[in-house]
């Protein structure tokens, strides 16, 4: 039967049959779905409308490439890389598939031409922000590379209804408020209800031989939830790809529904429905400490479940022998978090597909791999082993068989030691006994991955080396990178403009190419225009913190910029410290030719984290003082910029002067946020940690103010020997600051407010080093003045950061990943 002659739905592909990416054709298909889409008159719509309308526009072009994309997968039969994170911070998406498309300007155009602006519009687009910080965020940059690099890459998570909370700060205390972002619906997303899966919790094991005389194990009576799955497109820049998305949602399931019907509980039966709908509702708002609530690990269990079936439900559609299955898949587990997806497989290989247990293993093992995004010792995830029991006893059972293959292969290496079996055991000893999802994502991938050089050595060195000694090579290094479409080309157009004007466009999918501005660093026209570039910035920013908070700020003034989660390790505290002691001195010294500063704090801290929230307090508190003395007036401002997100990262990173990357070495895995600022040229003040180390090495150590304390005298002082309270003692200003703050000196009427950030610091051991730090952290503040002041030298050293960041690029770190863990390469249809 020849394909042209066969009458059916193979007559309805589009292939190269795109809708026109001009403007008359975008206009046309503006106004199409005006009428059809929204049902509006042009004269009574909206600008969420207008807003819908071009998203849609959009998206119609979008779908066709998708199609031709997951065709060319099939095709192809390319091996796919299944990237499963709890968490994607992916932002808004119109000016994003519009820059990725190639059609912004053409957008922009017709908009005007129809009194309107893309400026505006989207403005009416919600975030979405299904994840908490640095961890989600890197999610949604390798999306955008893979796509860009044609990698046939998926991603896999949850679909929450109610994304991160909305920061609102009242009296200067943070109050969450939930983010109900599909409330206006979302024309990004397709519902697949027939992309349905069941998803079992609770019940009990029974064991059995088969007819074929095997011991086996079966799951039974428990109780089911279904996972459907909505999809998102992913568009690649500059190419045809566009990747999937895939996140899945809780929906009751029938058959419980009609066992409630037949006992005649109509209302019970609904009620429940909700409460099995309940599993998808909301993300988990800790960033960097786990959260063991029961909920979580169904979250955790119902997000895998669901992704294995449908992997494996795409690898048989094409073919018959499992054995086959690590040569056509990779699964990639960002974080633990989806790390139960390892005793998942086992289970459907050993339970469904019959395989005996090392041909699964083996399987597993090799499909495998694991980025491990932490080294705060609290933030290592595991869960009690009486929960697995009853919520999913075969898992529970697998990991115990696991467990004991794998400490059998211990003993066997290492006769007698029985201290290194509890170290590595995949089971924590205590009441109760806890299972530790990060020794089963070790031992059930083939390459597990730090996110930055430091992080990677800290990793073999420290907190896995029994690991390491085990299976050496295993634990490796890709470092972190961000995606310069979003983080330049949409974040920044102003300092985008300079680049295509002195380099052309190439950067945009080869951030090596910045390399060329070292040529230009010295050229005066150029440097006049980068600057002019950074100015608009400040201004613009300056405008919308006067627009939303009402508050001045002088856009001549350094911008000095602290934006991440609030984290007593992330150290905004030191922050704090030195913007008093700043102030102080101006008050003493106000004849002091000081350079005028205005320090710009955000970010968000988990609901549950009094300390954090407290921290945001002192800065609101100290911003009042700050800001209403005429003593300091245009010297010292400091904001506290609410709400956090990607959308106000593309607002505040452009404008950046100065970027505070100062957590404790040996804290900060890797760090994003230091990318995205050095990309934009502002010049790092931080402590050797995470990336920040390479980004020193990238830009240079003369562009690059660096302080404190490196992680082996951290970890020195940390361990013992180290005494917070004569440190201050010993230092005037910092006693006179630490007594301000305990005095009441911010908290007039409320002296006892910051006493337990105080006890932290004086009486609990100050475990992040703030005291240790605090005179660097001054001196290094003092370069930066000194640096400043010199405008043309302090330009110069931005834009050799610009120049020599395009390392950071995501791009470099999506193909480190494909080539040397996943094993995929590049599946273009264009
Ligand atoms: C990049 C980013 C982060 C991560 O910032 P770090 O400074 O690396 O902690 C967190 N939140 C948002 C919204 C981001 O864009």
């Amino acid at each position: 039967m020849s394909e042209t002659s066969t009458p059916g739905p193979g007559h309805l592909q589009l292939k190269h049959h795109y809708l026109g990416l001009d403007p008359a054709s975008l206009k046309q298909s503006l106004a199409n779905h005006l009428a059809y889409t929204v049902a509006k008159d042009p004269l009574t719509a909206t600008e969420r409308d207008w807003f819908t309308v071009t998203a849609h526009a959009l998206r119609d072009r979008l779908i066709e490439r998708w199609m031709e994309t997951t065709r060319t997968y099939y095709r192809r039969d390319a091996k796919r890389v299944y990237y499963l994170s709890m968490e994607f911070l992916l932002g808004r998406a119109l000016t994003n598939s519009a820059l990725n498309m190639g059609v912004h300007d053409e957008c922009c155009q017709v908009l005007a031409e129809l009194g309107l602006s893309l400026e505006a519009i989207r403005e009416t687009e919600s975030d979405a922000a299904l994840g908490n910080g640095g961890l989600g965020r890197l999610a949604a940059c390798l999306l955008d590379s893979m796509a860009t690099l044609r990698l046939p890459g998926y991603g896999y998570g949850i679909r929450y209804e109610y994304g991160m909370f909305n920061q609102h700060i009242r009296d200067g205390w943070q109050v969450e408020h939930p983010e109900n972002w599909l409330r206006y619906g979302n024309p990004w997303e397709f519902p697949r209800p027939e992309v349905l899966y069941p998803v079992q919790f609770g019940g009990r094991v029974v064991e059995y031989t088969d007819a074929a005389g095997r011991f086996t194990s079966r799951w039974v009576d428990a109780e089911t939830v279904m996972a459907m799955a909505y999809d998102t497109p992913i568009p690649g820049f500059g190419t045809n790809t566009v990747n999937n998305l895939r996140l899945w949602t809780a929906k009751s399931s029938r058959e419980l529904d009609l066992r409630y019907f037949n006992e005649g509980d109509y209302i019970q039966a609904v009620a429940d429905k909700n409460s099995s709908e309940n599993l998808s509702r909301v993300l988990y708002p800790n960033d960097a400490t786990i959260c063991g609530r029961e909920l979580r690990l169904k979250q955790e269990y119902f997000f895998v479940a669901a992704t294995v079936q449908d992997i494996l439900r795409r690898y048989l559609s094409a073919h018959a022998d499992l054995r086959g299955l690590p040569e056509k898949v990779a699964i990639h587990l960002n974080d633990t978090h989806p790390a139960l997806a390892i005793a998942e497989l086992m289970r459907l290989l050993l339970d469904q597909h019959q395989l005996d247990w090392a041909a699964a293993w083996e399987i597993t093992v090799a499909t495998f791999s694991y980025t491990n995004h932490t080294l705060l010792p609290e933030a290592l995830e595991t869960w009690p082993a009486p929960m697995l029991e009853r919520l999913l006893p075969r898992h529970l059972a697998i990991i115990h068989e696991i467990n004991r293959r794998f400490l059998e292969q211990v003993r066997h290496r290492h006769p007698g030691d029985m201290e290194r079996l509890r170290r590595v055991s995949l089971v924590a000893e205590g009441d109760p006994k806890r299972v530790r999802m990060a020794h089963l994502a070790i031992v059930g991938s083939h390459a597990v991955n730090g996110v930055a050089e430091l992080h990677s050595q800290l990793l073999r060195e420290r907190v896995f080396a029994d690991f390491e000694a085990l299976y050496p090579g295993r634990i490796t290094n890709i470092t972190n990178g961000i995606t310069q479409r979003r983080w330049i080309n949409q974040a920044n157009p102003a300092l985008a403009q300079v680049l295509n004007a002195y380099i052309g466009r190439g950067w945009v999918s080869d951030l090596d190419r910045l390399g060329e501005l070292e040529a230009l660093a010295d050229d005066h026209a150029f440097q006049a225009a980068f600057a002019a570039a950074k100015h608009s910035n400040k201004q613009r920013l300056a405008g919308l913190i006067r627009q939303h908070l009402g508050q001045e700020v002088d856009p001549e003034s350094l911008f000095d910029v602290q934006v991440k989660r609030i984290h007593e390790y992330k150290r905004q505290l030191l922050n704090v410290l030195q913007i008093i002691t700043r102030y102080n001195r101006i008050r003493r010294h106000p004849e002091t030719g000081w350079v005028p500063r205005t320090v710009i704090i955000a970010g968000k801290a988990a609901p549950g984290y009094r300390l954090a929230k407290l921290i945001i307090k002192l800065v609101n508190d100290v911003a009042d003082v700050v800001n209403n003395d005429p003593a300091v007036s245009d010297r010292l401002r400091v904001v506290f910029i609410p709400n956090y997100d990607v959308t106000t990262a593309a607002d505040i990173i452009p404008a950046a002067d100065l970027s505070e990357q100062i957590s404790t070495a040996g804290t900060e895995a890797s760090g994003t946020g230091n990318m995205k600022l050095a990309l934009n040229g502002a010049v790092t003040l931080g402590t050797l940690d995470g990336a920040n180390i390479e980004i020193r090495a990238a830009v240079g150590a003369e562009n690059f103010i660096e302080f404190g304390l490196d992680v082996e005298r951290a970890a020195a002082l940390a361990g013992g020997g180290h005494d917070p309270s004569a440190l201050a003692a010993a230092d005037g200003e910092l006693l006179e600051v630490l007594e301000m703050i305990g005095g009441g000196y911010f908290s007039p009427g409320a002296p006892e407010r910051f006493r337990p950030l105080l006890a932290r610091l004086l009486e609990e051991g100050d475990p992040y080093l703030v005291l240790a730090d605090y005179r660097a952290y001054l001196e290094a503040q003092e370069r930066a003045d000194v640096e400043f002041r010199q405008a043309q030298r302090w330009n110069r050293m931005a834009i050799l950061n610009v120049a020599r960041m395009g390392r950071f690029s995501s791009d470099r770190t999506v193909r480190e990943y494909a080539e040397r863990i996943w094993g995929v390469a590049p599946a273009p249809h264009d």
